[in-house]
């Protein structure tokens, strides 16, 4: 009997502590949920409001100024009009993307199917075609390839961040090199660009949502949401994704981790 009221006691206590880690949990998930929601308020009012303040004065200097305009003036007008739209579309795409990781919408495994990355890599390509124009690209995917239990479309979202980021921090006309290799139970997939590189102090920041290497700041426009997106994407599908710089030459160098699916169980062949 004194025995059963120890193993209770022992229970109880399991109990209170398995509560505490919970409270304790919920309060980092709280502190987390507010950082993030101030953190979305700076950045909306500014990502939005800039490209908006820009297609707002091109429109009105086109409408109230049209008979006077030549149509060169006119097309940069609309030009404006139309970058600038695209920027907002992206920026509330990316909004979406971490609205959808923060709430855990984004499940995976055994419904995703297989896939071969080279087709992925294909695609993504094609959609980045606009931003990459002018660079040289240089694939070196193996056809023999294992095949990977992903999300095609997370997958791609993935590829095309980081092209986009490629062809944003490197020079014009610099290469990007995508490379798949099998390694042991893994495909590791690089994506290598010919730019700056990231301080070796911001390789593991980079991921953090609206972090921004300094300098890149005043280089080029961005919002620091593209690479946290990657890594909610490739960690909801069982991966891992790294930042790196080359040894051969200035560059950054994105490495994705896949686990290669381990063979199937005959299920539906009982014997
Ligand atoms: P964004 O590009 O919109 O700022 P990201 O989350 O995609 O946001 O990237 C975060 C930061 O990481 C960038 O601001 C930039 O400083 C750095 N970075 C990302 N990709 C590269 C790259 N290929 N070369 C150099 N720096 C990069």
């Amino acid at each position: 009997r004194r025995l059963l009221d120890a193993l209770i006691d022992q229970a109880a206590l399991a109990i209170e502590r398995v509560h505490l880690v919970e409270d304790m949990d919920r309060a980092q998930r709280t502190i987390e949920t507010d950082r993030l929601r101030s953190a979305l308020l700076t950045s909306i009012s500014h990502d939005l409001k800039t490209p908006l303040a820009a297609i707002m004065g091109a429109a009105g200097t086109l409408k109230e100024f049209a008979p006077a305009l030549d149509d060169q003036a006119k097309a940069e007008l609309l030009g404006t009009v139309i970058d600038e739209s695209e920027r907002l579309n992206r920026f509330i795409a990316n909004l979406l993307d971490m609205t959808r990781i923060e709430s855990g919408a984004i499940s995976t495994e055994p419904q995703l199917g297989l896939h071969y990355v080279g087709d992925i890599v294909g695609s993504a390509l094609k959609r980045a075609r606009k931003m990459t124009v002018g660079h040289e690209i240089d694939i070196d995917i193996p056809s023999d390839l294992p095949m990977l239990r992903l999300d095609p479309v997370l997958f791609e979202q993935v590829l095309f961040n980081l092209l986009d980021n490629a062809a944003k921090y490197a020079p014009a006309e610099s290469a990007i090199v995508i490379r798949g290799r099998e390694n042991e139970d893994f495909v590791v997939l690089q994506i290598m660009d010919e730019g700056p590189g990231i301080p070796p102090q911001d390789l593991e920041r980079v991921f953090d949502t609206f972090y921004r290497v300094a300098k890149s700041d005043q280089v080029r426009a961005g919002t620091g949401l593209g690479l946290s997106i990657c890594r909610g994407f490739i960690e909801a599908m069982g991966g891992t994704i790294s930042a790196g710089n080359r040894t051969d030459r200035s560059g950054a160098v994105f490495t994705i981790t896949m686990p290669v699916p381990s063979e199937e169980p005959f299920l539906d062949n009982p014997t």
